[in-house]
């Protein structure tokens, strides 16, 4: 028996269209089953409203981490609310002189806008897990989840970005890295979320991120390091510096940036810096390197940071490590 053709065969084009527009929720998608609630609401006021009257729900974004919660502890997640349909969070807008990314952007799209203000940026982008998971993931989880050993936080907090909670419709704007105030413990009140993260267009002079782990990409780094300062007529006048997998929380470095800050730029004042890590961190030994790895790898890219940005002799070249990566030699990229 011939099966009955397909209704959209007999729409136009412009129908299909409509048809398929208004499948599109315009209020907030509720389900509930075995006790437990999913909440997909469209607007960050609705979002808002739910985080507010229920401030132990779980935030789901791209579930890059808290899928792995359930896959690999068979954690029970309870309640969950889903910031991927909220329109207006979903933004990238640069206005004020910031680039404002909201919670529900990809890191993909958070990276490639982030990347054509901050070029230096493209080694960490690239060397984010890997393209699927940059798809799915969003940066406000990789901000909101505070690992130590986070990639996007050291860079970000190098930039000077701030990140903007949200309580109900009420908003507030905290320098990233006062976000992180113990090991998996933040700033955030309960009720509260992550809005967006505002990045400035302007950068330091001299910028650099770095990581270090095992594998090329797809891995959690051991170290991770952002540089980033400013030299006017050969001293250091403005520096920010930040590592993750170094302390419990991704952490500025104010001892190193102490040492550089009004120092000529020059050798002496890198190896000072190098020698003042010691003051800002006492890391630990796990699975993915010794303390002592950590301490050494941390001051040689404070190190490998001179080398690239000096002025006197010529600055080396930045190594593409993705060109090393696939099996050539050191190839220039600056
Ligand atoms: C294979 C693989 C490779 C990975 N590689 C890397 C890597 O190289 N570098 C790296 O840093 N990470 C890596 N990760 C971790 C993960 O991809 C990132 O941390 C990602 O940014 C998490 O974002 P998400 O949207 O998936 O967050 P989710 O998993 O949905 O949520 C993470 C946490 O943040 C909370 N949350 C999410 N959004 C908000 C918000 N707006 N406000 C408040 N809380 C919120 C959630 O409740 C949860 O506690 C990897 C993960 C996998 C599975």
């Amino acid at each position: 028996m011939a099966l009955p053709a397909p209704t959209a065969d007999k729409l136009n084009p412009k129908q299909i269209a409509d048809t398929l527009r208004n499948l599109k929720r315009g209020e907030t998608f509720r389900y509930r089953a075995q006790g437990q609630e999913f909440f997909a609401p469209r607007t960050a006021a609705e979002f808002g409203a739910i985080k507010a009257a229920q401030p132990d729900i779980r935030i789901l974004a791209g579930s890059t981490d808290v899928g792995l919660w359930v896959t690999k502890q068979f954690r029970e997640l309870g309640s969950l609310l889903y910031v991927g349909q909220v329109e207006d969070l979903n933004h990238i807008e640069e206005r004020d002189g910031m680039v404002e990314i909201g919670a529900a952007v990809t890191l993909e799209k958070a990276y490639a806008a982030l990347n054509a203000a901050h070029p230096e940026l493209e080694e960490m982008w690239k060397r984010f897990a890997s393209l699927p998971i940059r798809n799915a993931g969003t940066l406000g989880g990789n901000i909101a989840n505070g690992s130590p050993i986070g990639d996007s936080m050291p860079a970000l907090i190098a930039l000077g970005t701030e990140v903007v909670l949200q309580h109900g419709e009420t908003r507030r704007t905290l320098p990233l890295e006062d976000l992180y105030l113990a090991y998996q413990k933040t700033a955030m009140q309960p009720g509260e979320f992550v809005a967006a993260l505002r990045v400035p267009v302007a950068g330091p002079q001299h910028f650099r991120t770095y990581k270090l782990s095992k594998r090329f990409d797809e891995d959690i780094s051991a170290v991770c390091a952002a540089f980033g300062i400013t030299v006017q007529d050969g001293i250091v006048t403005q520096a920010r510096i930040a590592f993750g997998g170094m302390a419990a929380t991704p952490k500025r470095a104010a001892a190193t940036e102490a040492a550089l800050t009004g120092q000529p730029w020059n050798e002496a004042t890198a190896r000072a810096g190098m020698a003042a890590l010691a003051q800002d961190y006492t890391p630990l030994s796990d699975m993915r390197a010794t303390a002592s790895y950590r301490s050494r790898g941390a001051a040689n890219l404070l190190y490998r940071f001179w080398l690239e940005t000096r002025a006197q002799a010529l600055p080396a070249a930045a190594v593409n490590v993705r060109a090393i990566g696939a099996g050539a030699t050191e190839t220039a990229t600056a």
